[in-house]
């Protein structure tokens, strides 16, 4: 198969994505009283409702419908005040009651728009003209959401033995109703995304907006939140969709970027040879890097979708819409340009440290009675060693901090304790102590050493003077050597400069 990149020379790939999250912040169950969590003994959370009993009657959960306003509200959707509920028809054991209880052409939240920002490599071309493009090949893509409704998730089931990965006679199937009847909005955008990575970005900023409004803990390992990715391709040029396929249930970002990838070459190789793509619902495999088909796609009129009789329709009030708006936190992108405006961090970092909620707040306690000077380095810690060192409490973030902004240690010795005290609770600074590392910044006891280097060096002094700005690395290395590494080689790097060029 072709490469990607060969690819998306000639054909561009469409791209829609359908996400569902469980809203497991909430106490109980979508439709009934049942305790919400997943861990708890298989059907231990379960009543005449969620298991379907024939004559048990669904009564709504307020809180979630609270949840999907504030997502639709901050993924700039309009929030449809009319609504119902419909039964969507199936046979399959992990639904006792036959139809999943979702809703139909009318969602809570309707027809909103994130926009991501793309840079880097393999950031791919935008060639329609929705996209601002900026200096450095970095884009901002505004990807239109469609819908968001509500509906409620369906049991877990366990296939044991038989083949691997197949049903057959010699697999039992174990079931836990636990998580049936967990609140689900599934969020589904319109077919705005051009690349792989576009997709894992959406994924990202979607979680990270659910993860700030505290709605759910979006966790695409364990299940919590999960996203169908459907991708068809069409010539450059061509204004016309090609058939999509669909794959399902993709359980991580890379997931979602490799299966994406490998379905938009297999899709090009179908079609260069002549070939037709199917319209069809397929599996990836990530041991395999492949995608097999599971199925081909089933219609609407398979559902039998109508109104649910038992339960009354929606007319949320603009009172319950404005309470919805007032419980929404900062969002990751006015954080982050808050952090810009507020701190000087450059936007990679601040968006960094805006994405995730406990990361900022982490970081926010870490400034607190800091010196404005120690911001940077501050978030410079959070962004460049924090991730690689784990366990680091708020105090030692600081503490490193201090140390680096006042040249006590370098960045590299910063690394080093930082993996030294993480998980220990240990001061910074008295580590630093304890183990001899506190570099020297003091101008008369290091002038003496820079003085004695420039007697010697008188090779490279000249050269220096002959326009060769390069040996003052070295300069600074011998200087370095002298001091037995107790001196700061930014300051030794200012005093060579200094008497050089004076
Ligand atoms: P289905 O009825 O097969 O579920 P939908 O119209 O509901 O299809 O769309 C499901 C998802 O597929 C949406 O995210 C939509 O943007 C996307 N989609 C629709 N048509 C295409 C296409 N031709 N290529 C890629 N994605 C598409
Ligand atoms: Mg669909
Ligand atoms: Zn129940």
């Amino acid at each position: 198969m072709k490469k990607l990149a060969e690819v998306l020379r000639d054909w561009e790939a469409v791209i829609g994505l359908e996400v569902h999250t469980e809203l497991t912040t909430l106490e109980t169950k979508m439709f009934c009283n049942c305790r919400l969590s997943h861990d708890d003994p298989p059907n231990t959370n379960v009543c005449p409702v969620c298991l379907g009993m024939p004559g048990a009657l669904p009564v709504p959960n307020e809180r979630a419908i609270e949840s999907i306003v504030m997502a639709g509200l901050a993924t700039n959707c309009q929030i449809m005040r009319h609504s119902m509920f419909y039964r969507k028809h199936y046979f399959y054991p992990d639904m006792a009651k036959n139809f999943q209880t979702t809703q139909g052409p009318v969602a809570f939240c309707m027809h909103g728009h994130l926009d991501l920002e793309v840079s880097g490599p393999g950031a791919g071309e935008r060639p329609d003209g929705t996209v601002e493009k900026g200096g450095d090949g970095s884009y901002v893509a505004p990807i239109r959401i469609l819908r968001i409704h509500m509906e409620e998730d369906a049991a877990k089931m366990v296939h044991v033995g038989g083949e691997e990965g197949r049903i057959t006679a010699a697999t039992e199937s174990l079931i836990d109703y636990n998580r049936c009847g967990t609140p689900l909005i599934e969020l589904v955008t319109e077919p705005d995304l051009r690349t792989p990575e576009e997709a894992r970005l959406f994924m990202e900023k979607l979680r990270q907006t659910f993860l700030t409004l505290g709605i759910s803990d979006c966790s695409l390992e364990s299940g919590s939140m999960r996203c169908d990715g459907n991708v068809s391709l069409r010539r450059r040029g061509s204004t016309e969709f090609g058939t999509k396929t669909e794959m399902k249930n993709i359980n991580s970002f890379k997931s979602l970027h490799d299966a994406l990838e490998y379905e938009i070459c297999r899709q090009a190789e179908v079609l260069e040879e002549g070939g037709i793509v199917y319209q069809e619902t397929r599996h990836w495999e990530p041991s395999r890097k492949r995608t097999v088909v599971m199925r081909v796609k089933e219609t609407a009129d398979d559902y039998r979708l109508f109104p649910d009789p038992d339960l009354a329709p929606f007319d949320l009030t603009d009172e319950f819409v404005e309470r919805c708006r007032s419980r929404i936190p900062e969002l990751p992108d006015a954080k982050r340009d808050r952090y810009m405006a507020d701190y000087g961090l450059k936007r990679a970092d601040a968006a960094q440290l805006a994405g995730d909620p406990s990361v900022a707040s982490f970081f926010e306690e870490a400034l607190e009675g800091a010196d404005a000077k120690v911001v940077p380095t501050v978030a410079n810690v959070m962004v460049n060693l924090v991730p690689s060192v784990g366990e680091l409490t708020v105090a030692q973030v600081r503490g490193i901090a201090v140390l680096l902004a006042e040249d006590a240690v370098t960045f590299a010795q910063a690394r080093e304790v930082a993996g030294a005290i993480s998980g220990t609770g240990e001061d910074p600074a008295a580590y630093v102590d304890a183990h001899g590392m506190r570099q020297s910044t003091d101008e008369g006891a290091l002038g003496a050493i820079v003085d004695e280097v420039l007697g010697r060096c008188t090779d490279q002094v000249q050269q220096y003077r002959d326009g060769n700005k390069k040996v003052l690395g070295f300069l600074v290395g011998q200087c370095m050597k002298a001091a037995k590494g107790s001196g700061n080689p930014k300051a030794f790097n200012k005093m060579l400069a200094e008497r050089l060029e004076g």
